[in-house]
C-alpha cells in the first residue's frame, strides 16, 4: 500500500514539475516581424518583437487609415478639407482626434512664433511641392497667401469642439504634425495589446517602444541630408522614444540650380534657408518630435537650440550646410557621429 502511495506521489510530482517546466519555459527569442502599408503619402511599417495574427497588423493599418480620412488635405471628404472648404463662411464640427491634432498644431504655431503655422495651407497648395504642380510662383502670389496665413485667426469653439477660419482662402495644413500625432496613437494600440516592445516607422518618423526584446537599446540612423535616402551620419541610441526628422532631402524639385524644398518660411513666404540641412528630434512624443523638427528647422540653428535647450526631455541633432553636426547636452553619449565627411560642431 505504502509503495502504491509512494509511486502515486511520485507521479503527480513528475507531472506537476513537468507542467510548470511547460508553462514557465521562456519563448524562443522571436524573430522581428515587420509588416507594410502605404497610406499619408509615405511607407507605413510596424516591426514587432513577438508573434502576432495578422489581424493584429491589420487593425493597426486600419487605424492609420481611418486618421488619414479624417485629417488629409487630399481626401475631399476628410474633417479638415470641410475646415478649410467653410473658411470664411461658418464653423465645422471636427471628431476628438481631429480637434486634438489642432490644438497640437496650434500649440506650435504658438511655441515657435509662427515660425511653424498650422494655417500655412494657402502657401504649401501654391507651391505645390511634392506634386506635379510644382512651380515657383510669382512674388503678388506669394503676397496673397502670405496675407492669408495666421494660426492666431483659428477660432476654436471647445464646448461643440467647432473650428472656424474667418478669411475666406484660409487652410489648416497638418502636414506637420499628424505623423507624430498618429504614431503615438499606433503605440497606444500596441499597448494595449500588450506588444511593448516594437518600431513604428511612418515614412522615417519613428517611434520605438521599449527596448529591443533582449534589453538592448534601439540603434536609429540620422539621414544623411546630401545623400540618398538609408545613407547615415550617425547614430543615435534609445529606446521608449520618438525619432523624428525635418529635413531640406524629404520632399522637393530643382529649377535652374536652385532647391526648392518643402518647409517654407512664414516671412518670406518661400523655401526656409537657413544654415541647417536636417535636424532631428529625440523626444517622448512623437507629435512633439514632429511639431518641434517643422518648428526647429523653421528658426534656425540659434534659435531651434536654445528651444530644445530650454524643454525638458527634448533632444536633438542639427546638421549644417557646412557639414558641422551638433547635438543638445542631453544627447552626449547617446548620439555618435559615424560618417567621415561631417564634424562635430561646438557645443555650446
Ligand atoms: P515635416 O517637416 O514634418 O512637415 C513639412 C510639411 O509641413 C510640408 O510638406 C507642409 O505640408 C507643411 N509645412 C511647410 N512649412 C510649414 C511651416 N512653416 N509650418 C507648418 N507646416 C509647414 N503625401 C502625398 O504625397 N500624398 C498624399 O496623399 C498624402 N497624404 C497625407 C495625409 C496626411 C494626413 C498626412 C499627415 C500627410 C500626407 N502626405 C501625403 C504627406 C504630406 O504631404 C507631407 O509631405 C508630410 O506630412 C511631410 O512630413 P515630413 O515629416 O517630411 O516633414
Ligand atoms: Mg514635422
Amino acid at each position: 500500500m505504502k509503495k502504491r502511495i509512494g509511486a502515486i506521489i511520485a507521479v503527480v510530482l513528475l507531472l506537476t514539475t513537468a507542467g510548470v517546466l511547460l508553462f514557465t519555459r521562456r519563448e524562443p527569442a522571436a524573430e522581428p516581424r515587420r509588416e507594410s502599408h502605404f497610406a499619408l503619402g509615405t511607407v507605413v511599417s510596424l516591426t514587432v518583437y513577438r508573434p502576432v495574427s495578422q489581424d493584429f497588423f491589420t487593425g493597426a493599418f486600419a487605424l492609420v487609415d481611418e486618421y488619414e480620412q479624417k485629417l488629409s488635405r487630399n481626401l475631399e471628404g476628410s474633417e479638415i478639407s470641410a475646415v478649410n472648404r467653410a473658411a470664411g463662411e461658418g464653423s465645422v464640427a471636427v471628431s476628438p482626434e481631429t480637434w486634438d491634432v489642432i490644438e497640437e498644431g496650434l500649440r506650435y504655431s504658438r511655441l515657435s512664433a509662427g515660425a511653424f503655422d498650422i494655417t500655412i495651407g494657402p502657401l504649401v497648395s501654391l507651391w505645390g511641392i511634392g506634386t506635379e504642380a510644382a512651380r515657383v510662383p510669382e512674388e503678388r502670389e506669394i503676397d496673397d497667401a502670405l496675407s492669408l496665413i495666421d494660426y492666431q485667426l483659428v477660432s476654436q469653439d471647445e464646448e461643440n469642439r467647432r473650428i472656424y477660419l474667418p478669411e475666406p482662402g484660409m487652410a489648416l495644413d497638418p502636414g506637420a504634425i499628424a505623423k507624430g500625432y498618429i504614431a503615438d496613437r499606433l503605440a497606444e494600440y500596441c499597448l494595449t495589446r500588450d506588444i511593448g516592445n516594437a518600431i513604428i516607422n511612418l515614412g522615417g518618423n519613428i517611434l520605438t517602444l521599449g527596448t529591443k526584446p533582449d534589453g538592448s537599446p534601439y540603434r536609429i540612423g540620422i539621414q544623411d541630408p546630401f545623400s540618398p535616402r538609408g545613407s547615415y551620419i550617425g547614430i543615435v541610441t534609445t529606446a521608449d522614444r520618438s525619432v523624428v526628422s525635418s529635413g531640406v532631402y524629404e520632399r522637393f524639385f530643382e529649377k535652374e540650380g536652385i532647391r526648392y524644398h518643402h518647409i517654407l518660411d512664414t516671412g518670406t513666404g518661400r523655401p526656409v534657408r537657413n544654415s541647417l540641412m536636417g535636424v532631428s528630434i529625440i523626444s517622448e512624443r512623437s507629435v512633439d518630435g514632429d511639431g518641434l523638427s517643422t518648428s526647429v528647422f523653421a528658426l534656425g540653428l540659434k534659435q531651434g537650440r536654445d528651444l530644445i535647450e530650454s524643454l525638458d526631455g527634448v533632444e536633438a541633432v542639427f546638421i549644417t550646410d557646412e557639414k558641422k553636426v551638433y547635438n543638445t547636452t542631453g544627447l552626449t553619449g547617446k548620439f555618435s557621429l559615424t560618417a567621415p565627411s561631417f564634424t562635430a560642431g561646438d557645443q555650446p
